[in-house]
């Protein structure tokens, strides 16, 4: 069999494929697969076959993957200990957001069950981690909530960011240094669909994005 980190790569790569799907997809393709873990797509199609005949996917040959209840579960609670570490690392450790992830990747496949149940006690039973992603219960499961990004949120309309879709450290340094973190406030002026730019006012300051990084940014209406 695979080391068990192999396994929870897959599956976590095929949870967030998965995510990705548009609503008349249910089969992540293989390709996409392959290229999220940066293996052939031959060795992702060895591996998927494994993870059906374990119980955790279903496998269709030429079409894609997608998890069963029970790879979705595990895939869940992968997400779970990677989201508590990185808040961990944040708040405790005093390590900076944009680099947590890496550290979660390699920390992800190795804590124990006790010491994740310990953090997310010492933290408060945290519901989002510091990019704004949600945290998986002890079972496993996931609140999905559909949020707007910056790309199709309503202008002129105060907001406030929920989520970074994105863990490049350049792109959360960007973020953080233009007061777009979660919990922040925004509002879209207005888009340039020619130019492919979204122009935002932030809380200091106004500046102007790319489309590419609109998308990345969630957003919801701010009641407050
Ligand atoms: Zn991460």
């Amino acid at each position: 069999m695979f080391p068990s980190s192999t396994v929870e790569n897959y599956l976590k790569a095929i949870y967030q494929g998965q995510a990705a799907l548009a609503r008349d997809e249910r089969l992540v393709p293989m390709g996409q697969v392959a290229s999220a873990l940066r293996v052939t797509p031959g060795t992702a199609t060895t591996m998927v076959k494994a993870l059906a005949e374990s119980g955790l996917a279903e496998y269709e040959p030429y079409s894609g993957v997608r998890l069963s209840a029970a790879g979705e579960k595990l895939a869940g609670l992968v997400l779970r200990r990677h989201r508590l570490v990185e808040l961990f690392l944040v708040q405790v450790m005093g390590m900076k957001w944009d680099e947590v992830h890496d550290e979660a990747e390699q920390l992800e496949h190795v804590v124990s069950e006790r010491l994740i149940e310990r953090i997310d006690e010492m933290l408060g039973r945290p519901t989002h981690d510091p990019h704004g992603d949600p945290i998986p219960s002890p079972e496993g499961a996931i609140a999905t909530l559909e949020h707007d990004s910056l790309l199709t949120c309503p202008t002129g309309m105060p907001l406030r960011v929920t989520r970074v879709a994105d863990q490049d450290p350049a792109f959360l340094r960007f973020i953080e240094q233009n007061d777009l973190k979660p919990g922040q406030r925004v509002e879209v002026e207005a888009r340039d669909t020619a130019a492919d730019s979204v122009k935002l006012r932030g809380q200091a300051r106004r500046l102007t994005i790319g489309a590419r990084a609109a998308s990345k940014l969630l957003v919801e209406i701010d009641q407050s």
